[in-house]
């Protein structure tokens, strides 16, 4: 699945209206009979004019038939929901070009983009169940009889935490990036122009870096949270050269840690919260330990002792936030079942996977009849995960 904008800016008001009808129909039909689409969309032309914009919308990739249905409908697909909220997006003016992607997860990818004066931003795309719903198949019969397992619901359950998280954790002054927009399975934030640590071969003071990454987990830990998925990928490292206050002395190096990626998260009160904790803390051992050579002298954190600091210093629970917005109980645990369900996915698959096993629509889009292309034919036959590049300062593609 790639995000080609080009036909956004042909598409018509009415077009606009039709596809967010098949959106709204999308909430109770899986199919959404061609008649409900003509009403949803209100258009002033009538029928006629719904069906020419049915037509465009279909011949784009934007919706889809479903082979063999009992009735005529129609379906929003990976395309269409992404246009919705580029649009929305747009709209709201927190992106007005669209450039090329930096980052292909295993559940989303990642998009440089700019505002209207150039800046540079990062727009995250949630793919939840992209690996799932393509190679299992049990599960996909049931996924599709499920609406509270398809793509779109998890996607949008994601991208809706992370935005949550990444505000409440802004707001206790964490270094994360600036939420910007959030719109449907997407979010934009600010870009930050730092390699993860992953691609960091080589630190001046790997014990200090170490204490600062255990610190700010124990830190989170006091607002009631574990990140969950602390790894090398996740904690990006902004590097800053200081100069000397002696002349002819060199600069110094400071190295700030910005921590990214939290559909994932969870309470110091999760029932596994103790593994989890230990798992995150466990993460950076292993990597200051492979990529450093460095063990830390003191035994922990323990997960026991952390939980004895949660709300100390003042630190508001930040774990009650998320909740508070309206991201329900059975919301969190539909998430986590989803994204526990592709972590044993990709642990099954190994390492040695291709992007074909992924790129292309997922497995529900896979049975509609084809209208146009959709899909980009030129994708790299290797899955880069999580690569960072250094964003082009010339890419962006207005989008409207
Ligand atoms: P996933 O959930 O697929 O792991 P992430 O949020 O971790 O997605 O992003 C994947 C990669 O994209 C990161 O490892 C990082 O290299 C890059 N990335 C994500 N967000 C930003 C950002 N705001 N600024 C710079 N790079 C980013
Ligand atoms: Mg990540």
């Amino acid at each position: 699945m790639f995000l080609d904008t080009k036909a956004m800016r042909h598409l018509t008001a009415e077009d606009w209206k039709v596809l967010a009808a098949v959106e709204q129909g999308s909430k109770n039909h899986e199919l959404v009979p061609t008649p409900l689409i003509e009403k949803l969309s209100r258009l002033r032309g009538g029928a006629s004019g719904v069906h020419r914009s049915i037509s465009v919308l279909a011949k784009n990739g934007l919706i889809g038939k479903i082979k063999e249905a009992k009735y005529d409908g129609y379906r929003l697909t990976y395309g269409g929901l992404d246009y919705l909220a580029l649009h929305t997006h747009s709209q709201k003016r927190d992106i007005y070009s669209v450039g090329s992607r930096i980052g292909v997860g295993k559940e989303s990818d990642i998009m440089i983009v700019a505002d209207e004066t150039g800046t540079q931003r990062v727009l995250k795309i949630h793919r939840l169940g992209r690996i799932s719903f393509r190679t299992v198949k049990s599960n996909r019969d049931y996924l599709r009889k499920n609406k509270t397992g398809s793509w779109q619901y998890l996607s949008r359950l994601a991208a809706t935490k992370e935005f949550a998280f990444m505000s409440a954790l802004e707001d206790a002054g964490f270094p994360v990036p600036h939420p910007i927009g959030h719109s449907r399975h997407t979010i934009v934030m600010t870009l930050i122009d730092a390699p993860p640590l992953r691609q960091i071969s080589e630190v001046p003071d790997p014990a200090a870096l170490y204490s600062e990454l255990i610190e700010l987990l124990l830190r989170l830990a006091r607002h009631g949270l574990i990140h969950g998925d602390y790894n090398e990928f996740n904690i990006l490292i902004k590097e800053d050269k200081v100069p000397s206050s002696d002349p002819d002395g060199e600069p110094t190096t400071t190295l700030t840690p910005i921590l990214i990626d939290f559909p994932q998260m969870v309470s110091m009160n999760h029932p596994n919260a103790e593994m989890y904790f230990d798992r995150d803390v466990a993460c950076i051992k292993t990597f200051f330990l492979r990529r450093f050579h460095f063990t830390p002298t003191k035994p922990g954190p323990f997960f026991k002792d952390a939980r004895k600091t949660v709300g100390k210093d003042g630190a508001p629970r930040m774990d009650a936030a998320l909740e508070a917005s309206g991201f329900t109980k059975k919301m969190a645990r539909d998430l986590e079942a989803a994204i526990q369900e592709q972590k044993d996915l990709v642990a099954s698959k190994g390492d040695g996977e291709t992007a074909s096993d992924y790129d292309e629509d997922d497995a529900e889009e896979e049975d509609e009849e084809s209208h146009g292309s959709g899909d980009d034919k030129e994708e790299p036959a290797v899955l880069i995960t999580h690569c960072y590049t250094a964003p082009d300062p010339q890419f962006t593609e207005k989008i409207i």
